[in-house]
């Protein structure tokens, strides 16, 4: 920065505080010739996320000025650094060249030092990624306003990327579960919010939005008006009203405001590519809150959060990108009708009866680009020739997909609807297969993407840049016939053009005034000259070039207006692949896995048999260990189930397996069982008592009541309810007591299915006042001593929690284990004597010292057994029978 050591500031500086203020909290890229520039905080905070260099440049009231740069040409992957570590940026690019700053200048009487102009062309954030190196292919990058109205709050979403925008609405306490299924990117709020809604959000919203792990945007709150949604939304999709393509409610449409205002204001005015909203019906889909996605881990594993050990990640076995980001919002957003469920289910069970096709039709997917980010770059004024070589190659892909799939007789429904949506790009694609080049470039100012034969007069220049390159190769010839100089050579490079070089010892030859050469440079080992002939030749290339150039960009701005017009056509195409991808993938997974297709019913029932966990059977598998399949039959006289059994049988496993196959089968997948009869859920919760959550500053069990009040308020007689060991994070009795308490509330109140998972065997009790609850375990067997879990379910309470026998297998020295026994016995002694729960915990003889304990010493035992022995009076035989039973005996003694 041209800073000067003191005193006002100069030209450029002001320009550059004047940007930065448009730029707000954006770090402001600033273009200086092959850079861009950042300065003061910005530039301490670029080179921290980036790890680059920090230097500083002149002086700002006194003080050096912290500057740091990317080079243009590379900006992409430090945008891409700097967006993951939660920036955005603002883009000032030069908006004239120095010339004609110059001009500028002396038309306005200031000399010809002149300042280039430069203005903010674009913000760049996470939710208005186009561009493909920054986005990931398999996930959906989803931008999210939010709006409250009249005690409603509306939320428009959109992947900009593609196009997608979906409206919806929700009440004040779903919305913390709604921003949970739609994981945004970014989150755009109004910067003032009704006090008393949306929980303890009260007055403004800001990142810390109840559970959301996103910084939230606010924007000034006249943006969200449903008057300015609705008009914008029918100028943009040139519609009169928007009735044809849904009933909005203001709420949402104020939501859209938001929204379209936040992505003018990124664009600088431009908008990016918007397919018509879509309206969301809550109950249109299964709802899950925020903790429950979390439990059951379905788009991402907890504890390191990674996608790979997720139901996703063991899921997908998706061939293109697309397919990949549509699997990850079917599995987030559930179906709950039982129509379009089935669809889903007949489309996948048509690949699954076919796997030919379905290896045909999986072939040609993976060889099918990403036709719809190609097609959003390119609406967004961000598109490459290579975008328009995408398009062109996809929907000759879709074509020949389709032509696949219409060799199949008895195409379900689901199927036959996408293949219609395949169809009609014929024009399109003649077109660009006609104007372009087989592998168009990403950089389009450099030409040579268009084909040859496309425009006459373009082949003609190419024609007389080619004549004259061949020309310049002749002349080369030439000249080193008549110098003789055999290692002449004309090279050319970006400042001089076309030279003729000679080794440094020929130098002095060429130099005579008469030889036809002009000198240009002399290095160490060279010397470089130019001719007429050279000038001529080079001159007509240069200028063929630049034309060529010129009629290469105007034939890319009418090829992508031509792919703009038919964007919607070629969006829906590039649904329905992604919609057939994820049924021959789906299939795929289902006959790799043996899984079954769910039949669907209205009523609130479940009879699973031969049900597993799709991940941890996975899991096993690698290792080599076989998954023990459980079945669960649940209906109305049937429908709470309480499950004991040892730390490590398989409880939980067995909960989350019942909630995932219910997810999958509603999110159109076939499911992990021999066979499953399925109730369509409305809702899903699942809870895990004692699941630490400090991160938001609540402790383990107050997160584990807050989540367990949610599901008492919510759950409904279609909902389908999985808690987990809930309780055990306070005492002993207070979390008994509360279980209880909650598994009659489960069973009267809510009258939903259920699987309730404790190591309270007293809660086994319930079983003689609830008629519609039922008692299982997971069985595990002690055997010499040690614990076998078998993860094997039956019916009935556990016997006992062999909480000691698995502390053994984890390792816990003896001598801990001997106490534990000690105290447990003396527990267990109490607790019949004071008739089960009623002794308190202080009422017990735990805090007796040791000393005081009466000897209890399995080893004097022993060793009185064994000095007891008469050894001469013993057979051989007895002698052996004795040994045994003395080692049976130590061994029941250690457990
Ligand atoms: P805790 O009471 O300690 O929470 P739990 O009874 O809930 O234990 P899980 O966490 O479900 O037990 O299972 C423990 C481990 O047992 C799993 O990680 C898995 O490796 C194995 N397991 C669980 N279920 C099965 C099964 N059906 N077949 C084979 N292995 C299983």
């Amino acid at each position: 920065m041209a800073a000067k050591k003191s005193g006002s500031p100069t030209p450029m500086m002001e320009q550059f505080f004047a940007l930065k203020r448009e730029a707000g909290d954006a770090l402001l890229f600033y273009r200086m010739g092959d850079f861009f520039e950042l300065f003061f905080e910005d530039a301490k905070v670029a080179a921290r996320v980036l790890d680059i260099a920090l230097t500083s440049r002149g002086e700002h009231e006194g003080e050096p000025v912290p500057m740091c740069g990317v080079p243009v040409h590379s900006a992409e992957s430090y945008l891409a650094r700097l967006i993951k570590g939660g920036c955005r940026v603002a883009i000032a690019e030069q908006t004239e060249t120095p010339e004609e700053a110059k001009v500028r200048a002396k038309a306005e009487g200031r000399g010809s030092k002149a300042l280039v102009a430069r203005d903010i062309v674009r913000f760049v954030t996470a939710g208005t990624l186009t561009e493909e190196a920054l986005l990931d292919p398999k996930s959906s990058n989803c931008l999210v306003a939010i709006a409250p109205l009249r005690g409603a709050i509306g939320l428009a979403s959109c992947d900009i990327s593609t196009g997608r925008m979906v409206l919806e609405e929700c009440a004040p306490d779903a919305l913390e579960a709604a921003i949970a299924r739609l994981g945004p990117s970014e989150l755009i709020v109004p910067d003032e919010w009704p006090e008393g809604l949306g929980g303890d959000m009260g007055g403004k919203l800001d990142g810390e939005l109840v559970g959301a792990t996103i910084d939230a945007e606010s924007r000034p709150k006249a943006h969200f008006r449903s008057e300015d949604g609705e008009a914008q939304l029918k100028s943009i999709h040139s519609i009169a009203t928007l009735d044809g393509l849904g009933d909005f409610s203001r709420a949402m449409l104020a939501a859209a405001a938001g929204l379209i205002a936040y992505l003018e204001h990124a664009g600088r005015g431009t908008l990016p590519f918007l397919l018509p909203p879509t309206l969301r019906r809550s109950d249109a889909h299964m709802a899950m809150d925020a903790a429950t996605r979390a439990s059951l881990e379905i788009t991402e594993a907890q504890n390191g959060g990674t996608r790979a050990n997720s139901l996703l990640g063991g899921l997908d076995r998706c061939s293109t990108g697309a397919g990949s980001r549509q699997l990850a919002e079917d599995l987030s957003a559930p179906l709950a009708d039982k129509a379009r469920i089935e669809a889903r289910h007949a489309g996948l069970r048509h690949f699954h009866a076919d796997p030919i096709l379905r290896a045909d039709v999986r072939a040609q997917l993976r060889s099918c680009p990403d036709i719809g980010r190609a097609l959003g770059r390119l609406v967004a004024g961000r598109g490459t020739p290579r975008d328009l070589g995408q398009i062109r190659d996809g929907l000759a892909e879709a074509a020949r997909i389709r032509d696949t799939l219409l060799t199949s007789p008895d195409l379900p429904p689901l199927l036959v609807q996408q293949i219609a949506a395949l169809d009609g790009h014929a024009d399109q694609i003649a077109l660009l297969a006609r104007a372009l080049v087989a592998s168009p470039p990403t950089e389009r100012s450099a030409g040579g993407f268009i084909a040859e034969g496309y425009d006459a007069s373009l082949d003609a220049l190419r024609e007389t840049s080619g004549n004259a390159r061949r020309a310049i190769a002749m002349l080369e010839s030439r000249y080193r016939d008549e110098t003789e100089v055999a290692s002449l050579k004309i090279k050319h490079n970006k400042v001089l053009g076309y030279f003729i070089e000679v080794p440094a010892k020929h130098g002095d030859g060429l130099m005579a005034p008469d030889s036809g050469f002009t000198h240009r440079q002399t290095m160490a080992g060279a010397v470089r000259f130019n001719s007429v002939s050279l000038h001529e030749e080079a001159s007509r290339i240069a200028q063929a070039g630049a034309h060529a150039i010129a009629a290469e960009e105007a034939h890319f701005e009418e090829l992508s207006e031509k792919i703009i017009n038919a964007r919607e056509a070629i969006a829906l195409s590039a649904a329905a692949l992604a919609r057939i991808d994820i049924c021959a993938g789906l299939a795929e997974r289902a006959s790799e896995g043996d899984w079954c297709e769910p039949e669907m019913r209205e009523e609130a029932e479940l009879a699973i048999e031969g049900g597993r966990h799709p991940v941890v059977e996975e899991a096993l598998a690698r290792s080599g260990e076989r998954f023990v399949a459980n079945d669960c039959k649940l209906s109305q006289s049937d429908r709470l189930w309480l499950i004991g059994g040892p730390n490590m049988g398989g409880k939980s496993t067995f909960l989350r397996q019942n909630a995932l196959i219910i997810l999958l089968a509603q999110a159109g997948s076939f499911v992990p069982a021999t066979s499953a009869v399925i109730g369509i859920a409305d809702r899903l919760f699942s809870r895990v008592g004692a699941s630490d959550n400090l991160a938001q500053g609540r402790s383990t069990f107050m997160v584990e009541m807050v989540e367990t009040a949610a599901i008492l308020s919510q759950a409904t007689p279609r909902s389908f309810v999985i808690l987990d060991e809930v309780g055990r994070g306070t005492s002993t009795y207070d979390g008994m007591a509360l279980a209880w308490a909650i598994v009659e509330a489960v069973h009267e109140r809510l009258v939903c299915r259920c699987l309730f998972a404790t190591h309270y065997h007293e809660l086994a009790r319930l079983a003689e006042t609830c008629p519609a609850l039922s008692l299982h375990h997971v069985r595990a067997r002690e055997w010499k001593g040690d614990l076998v879990l078998l993860h094997e379910l039956a019916k009935g309470a556990a016997d006992r929690s062999y909480g000691l026998a698995v502390a053994r297998l984890a390792g816990v020295p003896a001598p801990v284990l001997k106490r534990a026994k000690t105290v447990l016995t003396r527990l267990e002694k109490a607790r019949d004597e004071t008739g089960g729960m009623a002794a308190g915990l202080g009422e017990l003889p735990l805090f007796a010292s040791k000393a005081e304990e009466p000897e209890e010493n399995e080893d004097a035992a022993l060793y009185e057994a064994v000095s007891k022995l008469d050894i001469d009076a013993l057979s051989p035989r007895e002698a052996l029978e004795t040994l045994y039973r003395l080692q049976r005996e130590a061994l029941e003694a250690r457990a």
